[in-house]
Order: structure tokens, then C-alpha cells, then sequence
């Protein structure tokens, strides 16, 4: 069946096609917000994360540099305060006092020293004062221009440094300058702005390092404290700060020193570079001395701990390969759903549709059964019926059915025509029609408790056809009962105006008998013997009107008489025909007729009626024949369809013109080529209504060789399949 496109099931299959993909889509919009969402947290937590160790961290540094600074500057003032005691300050006093300093660890340190004050004009005494004091090889040297000088005098390397050469004047260098001038000026430690240190500046300049000085004013703790000197701790920046913060940052902050000088410049103190990259940048000031310093940290947060981590771009990725697969699933998923409930829709739809076809069928064969005038009736392999319409119950009489067909005899009350003889079962249609034989006009008697005057049925059987899907058969049958009256009294009526009006044809025939028997004594004369010819052309013409009688007669009967069938012995009927046409031969005959006859079967049909048709064609094959020359007629039968033979007579006579061999079995048709032969051209008229009415066809050729060959089919009898009997085995007769 071609599949029909439900709407319904079109609607959803157009659908079906978007909702995969729009599931699909939705899911991956969902998922990729989603994951872009997490990462954007993921993201905003470690920035906050990283501002959080990055104000730690840098707290830290702070904290340490301002310690670190807290405590040179302490020191410092610790050992200011020591040289201050003795008033006759020397080396011994400079060493036990600056003793400390070289286990207190102080970064970037590279030496302390005792400087003291000089105006240019007392450098000679204070070399002898100094030298007598414990400076044995001191040499100052005075900075050329300066308005005072600031020899250091003596002088302790720190932290693995060199001591500065003892007599050098600081007042070389500004910075230091100023540092010491406001130490003596406040009496408290300052700092220097940063500066080369005075020793360095022979360095060559990727060596130098910017440097400072904490500056300690020595006093005389008496009640009016005297100035005496100071004690300077230089300090190289670089390796102060890189000392301090690669202690406190770990190695993870970068840093930058700034000292705000006097004159408000900032300016770096040192640079401690830990990365390149730098995304987190702080500033802290810090109290050093009498300055203010700030401390600039930057970090790369990638190094922060805790601080990034690859989660966000593992998320990111899983994220997105998620969604797409996700979304790959749905599409598949949606898709698979969408095209089953699609199938299932057009399969139900067709369902629906074949369902709705079957129900119209079956109420169309129920409404043309139920209509049906015929009876029908249907049964399985094993004679079970199937089916009996309304027609079929009225006319038997009997409504429930009897499965087993040995009792549908005595259920349904089934006798022959002759109304007494049970119908043996064999021959019943249905039976039949199970062994496979189709069966036409079988005629019985139905008579039980509902029908007891019994009617008379005419039944067809039939093995079911294969799109039933079952082996089986059908009966079809109807009443006959009432039309069998009607051809009996036709019969009746037929015979008696046959033998009204043959009776006079015979009293003419009588009466000219009688005439010429009594004209045969009168004299010969010429009246007398006209008087004979004229007597026999009646008595001619008065047979030829009783044999036209015989033949409408047939005609008529032949249409409307009841067939009375019976199995019929077909050859020794031709032989019985052929004995009637050949008659009494007389000497002086010519040739007689060649007759060949093959095996033939038995028959089931009327044998009064067959024997017409048979009769008819061997007459004519024995009539159409040049004048003088034998005829020549054989009588064979050949295969048919199963259940039916198929007789053939054939001659070799004047044969009949392909012009007229459509119209011959027509009423009263002669072929040209009949003129001077007798008929009425109803011959073959007869033989079609005969042939037609036992189901067989008729026909006419060409006998090959010359002639013409006839042929028509008859059922074969119930059981006798046999093609000939061995009495009625091939005969031929001259
Ligand atoms: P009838 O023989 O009385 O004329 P039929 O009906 O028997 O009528 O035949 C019709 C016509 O068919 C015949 O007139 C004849 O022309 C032709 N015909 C029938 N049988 C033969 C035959 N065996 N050979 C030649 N012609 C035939």
C-alpha cells in the first residue's frame, strides 16, 4: 500500500526537524552562560584573592624595611650613645662600641665610622690629636673649598665590606653632608639622601650602587651635652632593600626604595626586581629617620599563591567541552525522539487508515451479502462455516450450522432432485470445491422441519480464492423451484403445440400416403402421374415442416427446458450419434463417411441436451461436404481448465469463410458457402445456448489441412477424471 501522509503526522515531523537543533542550541547557550559565568567567579575570587595576599605581602615588606630601618637607626643611636661616654674617645673605645654591630646581621651595610668635624684651619691638630688617640696612620685628606671638614677617623667594615679609608673627608659628598649638619643641628639620627658612596665612585658605574648614610650625633651625656662627632653607617641601597624584601616577599614582590629628599625630590633608593611581569602594583610610606621613604611593591599574581591557578581556563575548557557535547546528546536524543514519535504517528496513522479501509470493506461485503438474493455460504479446510448471509438462512431454513459436512446432509435436509435420494456428499459443491473442482448449476432438494414442502436449489461451488488467505470454499445458491415450474409447464406447453401441430402434418402425410396408394392402381396417364408428383412434394414439404417444428422446438426448449444433469459417458454417446447419422447403407452408396473417435471422458451434463449438440456438429461435418467426395470426422477431446474437458469435432468439408465465423452460432445465419445444402442456420444456435447453460464455451477454426474444426467444453463428472472408458477407446469406422 502506498504510505499516505497523515497532516498530523506532517505537522510533527516539520516540527521534529527544529527541535533537535533548537534543544541543542538552548542547552549550549545555557551550559556556555553557565561556564562563563563560573570562570567570571572563579576570576573575581582570585583577583580578590590576589589583592588580599598583595596587601599582606606588601604590609610585610613595609613592616620589615621600617623595622630594618627602625633598628640601624637604633643602633646607630646605641652606639652614638656608647662614644659618647668617654670623652677621650679612641680606636679601643670605637672598636668595643661598634663591636655589636657585626653580629647584628644589618643588611646592605658595608661599614660604620666615626667622623668627626674640623675647620680647615685646625686639620694639622686634629691628625696629631686622632693619631695620638689610636688612629696611628691617619692622613686626612680635606675636601678642597669646603668650609668645614668631616674627617672620618676611624672606621669598622660590616658585613664582610671593606673599612673606608680612615681621613677621608665626607664633605666630598653633599648628601652625606647635609645628613651630618642636621644630625648636629637636631641632635637626633637622620638619613642621607642617596648618593655614590665616596669609595665606590672609582667603581666602574654598573658596580655603583646608590647608597646612604644613618647618621648618629655623638654627645657627652653631662647635663649640657658637647657635641664630639657622629657615627655613620653607610649603606648600599641595592643590597639593603634586596636583603630585606627578598627575606620578607619570598622572592614573589618586586620593590622599589624611594627616599623623599630635603628638597622634596623622590628619588630612588634602591630597586629589587624578583619578575619581569608585574600586574599588582602597592605603595606604603614609611617614617625613616627624619625622612619619609616609600616603599613601592609589584607582583606578578601569577606567582602569588592562591592567587591564579589554571582552574578558571580548566573550567573554561571542560565547560565548553561539556556544553558541546551535552548539546551534541540533546540534538541526538531530540532528534531520535522527535523521528519515533514521528514513525509512530504515521505508522498509527496508517494503522488508522487501513483499520477505517477494512471496516468499510467488511460493511460493504456485509451490506452486499446481506443483500444478495443468492444464498452464500463459506467454509474452512475442514468444512467449518465461515459465513452464511441472510439469503442463505432463508433459503435453507436452518439457522445454526453444523460444522462437520457428513452431517450437513441430514441438518440441512438435502435430497437429488428426485426429492427422496439423499444428495451423496461427495458430490456435494462444497465438498467438491475443497478437493478443488468447481461445480455449476448442481441441482438438489432442500426439505427439513422448515421447509416441508421442499425446495429446489441450484448451487455453485468454488475453492476459495488465495487472497482469502485460507484454504476453504464457497457456495453460491438460489431458488429454482419456481422456474423449474414455469420450464416444466413450457415443456408441457412446447410438447403439446409440437404435437398440435405435427398431428395434421401427420394426417396430411396419412392422407397423401393413402392417395398415391390409390393413384399406384388407376391407368398411367399424364394426370395420374402429375397427380403422383404432386402428392410427393406434399409429403415432402410436410416432413420438412415436421423436422422445422423439431428444430424450433429444440431452440426453444433449449433455452428455457431444466437442465437434468447426470454423469454422462461421453464416447459411448458419439458412438451412439455417429450410429444414427451413418443409417442403413444401400448398394450403390457411395463411399461412406470416415469417422475417428479418441478416449473421451465422462461428462456431467444433460445427456438429452449433449446428445443435441453433438447430433448437430456431426451432422454438419457429415453435411458440408463436396458433392460426391466421403466426409472425413474425427471426435477427439483435449485438456481444458481442471474440472473441465475440452470435445473437438473436426471434418474436412467446405470449411467456412473467416467473414462469417463470428456470426455463425447466430440465429439463422448461413455461410454463403452453404447455398445447396439444406438448414435453418439454428443448428449452431442451439449448441451455444446448450453449451453455455452447462458453463462451457463454444468456437469455431480452421481445421488445419482443410475443414472446419468445432470445439466445446463440458464439465467433467464428479470422481471421473478418467479421459476414456476402454469400451469407448479409440474407434474408427468406415
Ligand atoms: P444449418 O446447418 O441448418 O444451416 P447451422 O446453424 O447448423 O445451420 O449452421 C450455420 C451455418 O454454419 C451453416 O449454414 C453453414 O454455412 C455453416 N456450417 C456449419 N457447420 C459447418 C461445417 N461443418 N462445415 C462448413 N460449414 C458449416
Amino acid at each position: 500500500m502506498k504510505r499516505r501522509d497523515d497532516p498530523a503526522a506532517a505537522v510533527v515531523r516539520r516540527r521534529g526537524r527544529f527541535v533537535g537543533p533548537l534543544l541543542a542550541a538552548n542547552v549550549m547557550v545555557i551550559g556556555l552562560t553557565v561556564t562563563l559565568l563560573v570562570v567570571g567567579s572563579l576570576r573575581s575570587a582570585q583577583q580578590a584573592n590576589a589583592d588580599r595576599v598583595m596587601d599582606q605581602r606588601t604590609a610585610v615588606a613595609r613592616a620589615a624595611v621600617s623595622a630594618e630601618t627602625g633598628r640601624y637607626r637604633t643602633l646607630l643611636q646605641a652606639v652614638a650613645a656608647g662614644a659618647g661616654t668617654n670623652t677621650r674617645f679612641d680606636g679601643t673605645d670605637f672598636r668595643a662600641v661598634t663591636a655589636p654591630l657585626d653580629t647584628a646581621d644589618l643588611l646592605g651595610a658595608i661599614s660604620v665610622a666615626y667622623v668627626v668635624a674640623t675647620p680647615p684651619d685646625g686639620i694639622a691638630g686634629a691628625q696629631a690629636t686622632w693619631r695620638a688617640r689610636g688612629s696611628t696612620g691617619l692622613n686626612l685628606r680635606p675636601h678642597s673649598g669646603a668650609p668645614e671638614h668631616y674627617f672620618s677617623i676611624f672606621s669598622r667594615a660590616l658585613h664582610g665590606g671593606t673599612p673606608s679609608p680612615s681621613g677621608l673627608d665626607v664633605a666630598a659628598s653633599s648628601e652625606a653632608t647635609a645628613a651630618l649638619i642636621e644630625a648636629r643641628r637636631t641632635g637626633q639620627a637622620t638619613v642621607s639622601d642617596t648618593y655614590i658612596l665616596l669609595r665606590d665612585r672609582g667603581l666602574p658605574p654598573r658596580q655603583q650602587q646608590l647608597s646612604f648614610v644613618f647618621v648618629a650625633p655623638v654627645f657627652t651625656p653631662a647635663t649640657t651635652p658637647v657635641f664630639q662627632g657622629w657615627m655613620v653607617l653607610g649603606l648600599r641601597g641595592q643590597d639593603f632593600l634586596g636583603g630585606v624584601l627578598s627575606t620578607a616577599s619570598q622572592n614573589q614582590l618586586d620593590g622599589e626604595l624611594l627616599a623623599t629628599n630635603g628638597d622634596g625630590r623622590r628619588v630612588r633608593v634602591a630597586a629589587y626586581t624578583a619578575h619581569d611581569r608585574r600586574d599588582l602594583v602597592r605603595e606604603a610610606t614609611f617614617p625613616v629617620a627624619d625622612r619619609q621613604w616609600t616603599l613601592v611593591t609589584g607582583a606578578d599574581s601569577a606567582y602569588l599563591p592562591g592567587a591564579r591557578s589554571n582552574l578558571p581556563a580548566i573550567v573554561l575548557l571542560g565547560g565548553i567541552a561539556l556544553t558541546l557535547m551535552l548539546g551534541a546528546l540533546v540534538h541526538v536524543l531530540a532528534n531520535g525522539r522527535s523521528k519515533a514519535r514521528w514513525q509512530v504517528q504515521v505508522a498509527t496513522a496508517e494503522l488508522r487508515t487501513a483499520e477505517a479501509e477494512s471496516r468499510r470493506q467488511a460493511g460493504l461485503l456485509g451490506a452486499i451479502m446481506a443483500g444478495l438474493g443468492d444464498g452464500v455460504g463459506v467454509v474452512d479446510a475442514n468444512g467449518e462455516f465461515l459465513l452464511h448471509n441472510p439469503a442463505a438462512k432463508a433459503l435453507l431454513g436452518v439457522d445454526d450450522d453444523v460444522g462437520n459436512p457428513a452431517e450437513w446432509q441430514e441438518h440441512y435436509g438435502l435430497f437429488r432432485p428426485d426429492g427422496r435420494t439423499p444428495f451423496p456428499l461427495d458430490e456435494m459443491p462444497l465438498v467438491r470445491a475443497l478437493r478443488g473442482e468447481s461445480s455449476d448449476g448442481v441441482e438438489m432438494i432442500v426439505r427439513n422441519a422448515e421447509r416441508p414442502d421442499g425446495i429446489l436449489i441450484s448451487v455453485d461451488g468454488r475453492p476459495l480464492d488465495e487472497s482469502a488467505g485460507q484454504p476453504g470454499a464457497v457456495a453460491v445458491f438460489h431458488d429454482i423451484t419456481e422456474l423449474r415450474r414455469y420450464e416444466t409447464d413450457l415443456s408441457v406447453f412446447a410438447g403439446v403445440v409440437a404435437h398440435d401441430l405435427k398431428a395434421p402434418l401427420a394426417v396430411v402425410r396419412g392422407h397423401c400416403e393413402t392417395a398415391a396408394d390409390e393413384l399406384a392402381e388407376a391407368p398411367d396417364s399424364a394426370e395420374v402421374a402429375g397427380a403422383v408428383r404432386a402428392l410427393e412434394r406434399i409429403t415432402l414439404a410436410a416432413d420438412r415442416m415436421a423436422g422445422q417444428i423439431d428444430t424450433l422446438l429444440a431452440y426453444t426448449t433449449s433455452k428455457d427446458a431444466p437442465l437434468r444433469r447426470e454423469t454422462v459417458a461421453l464416447g459411448p454417446l458419439v458412438d451412439d450419434v455417429i450410429l444414427g447419422r451413418s443409417g442403413p447403407r444401400r448398394p450403390g452408396d457411395g463411399p461412406g463417411p470416415d469417422f475417428y473417435v479418441g478416449p473421451l471422458p465422462d461428462v456431467y451434463a444433460d445427456p438429452a441436451m449433449l446428445r443435441h449438440v453433438l447430433d448437430n456438429l456431426i451432422g454438419n461435418a457429415l453435411k458440408y461436404v463436396p458433392k460426391g467426395k466421403p466426409a472425413r470426422v474425427d471426435v477427439t477431446v483435449a485438456q481444458a481448465a481442471p474440472g473441465w474437458c475440452r470435445v473437438e469435432i473436426a471434418d474436412r468439408g467446405i470449411g467456412i469463410p473467416d467473414d462469417d465465423k463470428p456470426d455463425i452460432f447466430e440465429s439463422f445465419h448461413r455461410a454463403r458457402t452453404a447455398a445447396g445444402y439444406a438448414g435453418t442456420g439454428l443448428g449452431l444456435a442451439i449448441c451455444r445456448r446448450i453449451v453455455e447453460r452447462h458453463g462451457g464455451q463454444i468456437g469455431v477454426a480452421d481445421n488445419p489441412g482443410g475443414g472446419t474444426r468445432f470445439h466445446f467444453t463440458m464439465p467433467l463428472a464428479a470422481g471421473a477424471l478418467r479421459i476414456a472408458s476402454p469400451a469407448t477407446a479409440a474407434v474408427a469406422r468406415t
